[in-house]
């Protein structure tokens, strides 16, 4: 796969010299491969760093019937439906004709990016057709001499900006790959799990767990959005982490949380040798708190020294779904912290920060107002993380934790129907109109959720990689606004189709 650049244009103005001088001598016979379609030539081109494929439609005039429209659906149509730019050739030297017209408003019809080349430029300026070239409506025009490479510096200026594009749309893909293989590794855990739980665990009340659906499940690409887990709580498993520095309070929130009744797993196949998990529910869902620094401390009693190592702690982020980062109250967020919680947003996962040693503070609402202010600057990309403070020693405020883990899980996992998404972006882009870049205005086409655990959307996007990061920000903050998705991270991915 690569770019895919078509040359199009009426017989006769240099299509295959082009074709030729980007293609290469050697290459240029491509066409005599058998299984190539015969209406079209493909070649490998090169310009400078770029690599890129171009298909060329010339040679063709024989096959024609007379009237322009069998023209252009036999020589052009295919050739523009595959490319993801065109170039579109005229003759400089002979000016515009009647099929030169033709073409313009045949592209200027479609949605794709196409450049005017008058080709047969040899630096007389006074060339008709370079300045006829720009009543065609189809912005600036680049003069080359195809037969003797002038000007084909301007074709790499022009073609650049797309085959970086693709090359971002490339990166992308291979990320949703790598993502797709770590939750199809989450989903072999969980089949681990479900060796452990054979015989079922215990839980609190000494009931026996059911044997829980993979939620994995859901996360499958129901591309067309139909499926809507909002408002109807489904009842898999959660994954849940408490982080934070040593002596923030962690194992202290544990004990509150699970009293004696905890029931460790662990060390856990699928999972790093020493890793623990704590099994137990609350209020019937099932919820496992994956290893924690405050568990780890339990098991090597003689481990004083508690190291909050990045990578043990990015380790146990990525098997979580929900994060509880612990500050203390008597010292709150420094780096470390700031750090920690930019890992969990950055691996996607939903963050909660919650504030321990509550007890102990004064100024409570001096204390929460500092905090709620940094963390507003410092994570603008999630902004409405929850912010609890309690005391884990007395037990009071912790009440609100787990509520809250599920209702942020309910968002972290949110699916919203295309139809609604594209009646949004409609909206969205009408309130506040994307940028005109050399002319023309960007469009955003439409936009479809590609999946949740965190939202993540597609948009199809015209000059996606002209599309400023500030717009990109403005989608984000509506998308959370009105669809109501406080906290959790919002990814949104431009895609270019044409
Ligand atoms: P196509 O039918 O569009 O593929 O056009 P060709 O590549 O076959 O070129 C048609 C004619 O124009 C040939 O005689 C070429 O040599 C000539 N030609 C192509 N490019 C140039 C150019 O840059 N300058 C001049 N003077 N002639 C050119
Ligand atoms: P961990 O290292 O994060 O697991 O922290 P611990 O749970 O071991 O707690 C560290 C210290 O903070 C212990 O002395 C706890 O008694 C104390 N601590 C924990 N929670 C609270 C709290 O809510 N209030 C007060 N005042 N002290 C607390």
């Amino acid at each position: 796969m690569s770019l895919k650049v078509a040359i199009i244009g009426r017989p006769n103005v240099g299509k295959s010299t082009l074709f030729n001088r980007l293609v290469g001598k050697k290459l240029a016979l491509v066409d005599d491969q058998p299984g190539v379609t015969r209406d079209r030539r493909y070649g490998k081109a090169r310009l400078g760093d770029m690599s890129f494929d171009i298909i060329d439609t010339a040679g063709l005039e024989e096959a024609f019937d007379d009237s322009v429209e069998g023209m252009m659906r036999q020589q052009s149509e295919k050739a523009f439906e595959e490319c993801d730019v065109a170039l579109f050739l005229i003759d400089a030297r002979a000016g515009l004709t009647p099929l030169d017209n033709h073409f313009a408003d045949w592209l200027r019809k479609r949605h794709k990016p196409v450049y005017v080349i008058a080709n047969k430029h040899e630096g007389k300026d006074q060339d008709p057709g370079l300045y006829e070239a720009y009543g065609l409506g189809l912005g600036d025009v680049a003069p080359i001499s195809a037969e003797h490479g002038l000007g084909i510096e301007l074709l790499y200026d022009l073609l650049e900006p797309h085959w970086k594009e693709w090359k971002d749309r490339e990166r992308v893909a291979k990320q949703h790959a790598r993502e797709a293989a770590a939750e199809a590794a989450g989903l072999e855990d969980d089949d681990s799990d479900d060796l452990i739980d054979e015989d079922g665990f215990a839980d609190d009340e000494g009931e026996v767990f059911p044997s829980f659906e993979i939620e994995f499940d859901e996360d499958d690409e129901d591309e067309d959005g139909e499926l809507i887990v909002e408002g109807s709580r489904d009842n898999s498993k959660i994954q849940l982490a408490i982080v934070g520095r040593p002596n923030a309070g962690k194992s202290t929130l544990l004990n509150q949380l699970l009293g004696e009744n905890r029931v460790m797993t662990g060390p856990q196949a699928g999972l790093t040798r020493d890793s623990i998990a704590v099994d137990w529910s609350y209020e019937g869902r099932p919820i496992r708190l994956v290893d924690t620094a405050g568990m780890r401390r339990k098991k090597k009693i003689d481990d004083r020294v508690e190291r909050l190592s990045v990578a043990d702690t990015l380790r146990v982020i990525r098997y979580a779904q929900v994060v509880v980062l612990m500050l203390d109250a008597t010292n709150t967020l420094d780096k470390q912290d700031l750090t920690i919680a930019r890992m969990v947003l950055e691996e996607g996962r939903a963050l909660i920060i919650a504030v321990n040693k509550w007890d102990a503070v004064r100024d409570k609402a001096e204390v929460m107002q500092a905090l709620r202010d940094k963390l507003d600057t410092s994570f603008a990309q999630a902004k409405g993380i929850p912010v609890l403070a309690f005391s884990a020693l007395t037990g009071r405020g912790t009440d609100s934790l787990m509520p809250t883990v599920l209702d942020l899980h309910d968002i972290w996992s949110r699916r919203i129907p295309t139809s609604q998404l594209n009646r949004w972006l409609e909206a969205t882009t009408e309130r506040h109109l994307p940028p005109v870049i050399s002319g023309r205005r960007i469009r955003l086409r439409y936009m479809t959720q590609a999946k949740s655990r965190p939202p993540s959307f597609f948009i199809n996007c015209s000059k996606a990689a002209e599309l400023p990061e500030s717009y990109t920000r403005y989608l984000i903050n509506g998308l959370r606004e009105d669809f109501d998705m406080p906290g959790v991270p919002i990814r949104i991915y431009l895609r270019s189709s044409d």
